[in-house]
């Protein structure tokens, strides 16, 4: 009998306790519902989630893609490419813990101690990496090394850069002068890709437009863009600065989205070619300043800035372009194109400033620059980002005057093949000398 009180109470707290624990345990799960913790499938959040950080129109990044690179990489490859190349200061420490065996990387910049984990290889142990796209080594040990086909085996995109057409002066790459042509950037790089294209299928390449006409690919317009640069910049006021931040939505960014969707998803080539001229600040556009500098530097993908890493997005595009070793090839194929390109141009490279928080020289080569640029960055292939000539320069500005043509008649100042066929041959002869030699 005296023990029956006491069993009493011990089957009374047993069941308040049971009660207890299955009370927490439903609030923990309505938490979970509600609550601040992050999914622990990050891809699956959509993009408008406030715990994301991304850059504009970017996609939440599904980290789980990183998965196929587990120990991939040593160490000392990872931390010689981030600081040499991918990024400008000792900022990255935020976000990329680097441990002996692994590196632990921040998924969200909002959200403290969540990382993703990737474990290194051991030291000589690299294993293979996946990817759709082939290196030099790789395509060079299989082309045919006769003469009748040297770059059969190749799949090259080309990314003529801008829209141009009714689009030009919208994107801001065009100028005219009196009743002179106009000068659209994105005509010219058009023309120059119809150019290359025969010449590189002649000699056996499978060769990609990512653009054939003046059109975009993107479906999004300005007008379906308004919400979307108000959401990114509240700051905004009034319709006009409005509607040119959801311009540049368009042409900038939805638009090389768009082209980035063609080439990851349907084209799958070993490289993209991008093809733009340069131009200094032209001030009106009817009115335009010329000037006497003319230059080239070519740009492979690094250098992000302390912001730009921050996006979790960027950062997430970053850590793929590191693990699929694409400066590499791109320093490479790089210098090689640019070697010929400076050769038959005589184009003096352009310096970026020495201590650049956009931009790093690679490779120590005069005209090889690293800069994180939408295109090259969310391309999943090596890119060459061609940045030759001045477009207002006085020869540059004649030269696109004279038009296409065959042959070397004199134009500002001396016998010159058309500036569209001196690209195209330079572009061509680059491909050639990289993919071909023995
Ligand atoms: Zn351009």
């Amino acid at each position: 009998m005296k023990d029956e009180p006491n069993k009493r109470t011990v089957v009374t707290l047993i069941t308040l306790i049971l009660v207890a624990m299955v009370v927490a345990l439903w609030l923990e799960q309505l938490k979970k519902k509600d609550g601040p913790e992050p999914h622990p499938n990050g891809s699956e959040r959509s993009a408008e989630s406030p715990k994301w950080r991304l850059s504009p129109l970017g996609p939440a990044p599904d980290w789980s893609q990183l998965d196929v690179y587990q120990q991939t990489i040593t160490r000392e490859m990872f931390l010689e490419d981030l600081t040499r190349y991918f990024t400008v200061s000792q900022s990255w420490m935020q976000y990329i813990d680097v441990q002996d065996d692994h590196a632990l990387i921040l998924k969200q910049s909002r959200v403290a101690g969540d990382y993703y984990r990737l474990n290194f290889a051991p030291a000589s142990e690299e294993k293979p990496i996946q990817r759709d796209w082939r290196s030099g080594t790789e395509l060079r040990a299989f082309v045919d090394q006769s003469n009748e086909k040297p770059l059969a085996g190749l799949h090259i995109a080309i990314d003529a850069g801008h829209i141009g057409g009714e689009w030009a002066q919208m994107e801001e790459r065009w100028f005219k002068i009196g009743d002179g042509m106009p000068v659209t950037e994105g005509d010219m790089t058009l023309r120059v890709a119809n150019l290359i294209k025969p010449r590189l299928a002649a000699l056996g390449a499978q060769v990609s437009l990512v653009r054939e006409s003046t059109q975009p690919l993107t479906s999004d317009r300005p007008e379906t863009l308004m919400d979307v640069a108000k959401q990114n910049d509240p700051m905004l006021t009034g319709g006009f600065r409005t509607t040119k931040a959801a311009e540049s939505l368009f042409y900038r960014t939805s638009e090389i989205r768009a082209r980035a969707k063609m080439v990851n998803e349907k084209i799958r080539p070993d490289v993209v070619l991008c093809l733009h001229f340069n131009a200094v600040a032209w001030g009106d556009p009817a009115l335009p300043t010329l000037v006497d500098e003319n230059h080239l530097h070519i740009l492979l993908n690094g250098a992000y800035t302390d912001e730009e890493i921050g996006y979790d997005d960027q950062r997430f595009e970053m850590l793929r372009k590191i693990l699929q070793r694409t400066i590499h090839e791109e320093a490479a194929l790089g210098a090689v194109m640019a070697d010929v390109f400076a050769a038959q141009t005589g184009l003096p490279p352009y310096p970026y400033e020495p201590n650049s928080t956009r931009a790093r020289q690679v490779a120590n080569h005069p005209y090889l620059y690293a800069r994180n640029l939408l295109a090259n960055r969310i391309y999943n292939c090596p890119v060459i980002f061609f940045e030759p000539y001045v477009m207002n320069s006085h020869e540059v500005y004649e030269r696109v005057q004279a038009g296409d043509y065959q042959g070397m008649p004199v134009v500002a100042g001396k016998p010159r093949k058309s500036i569209f066929r001196e690209y195209a041959d330079a572009v061509v002869d680059g491909l050639l000398e990289y993919y071909h030699k023995p």
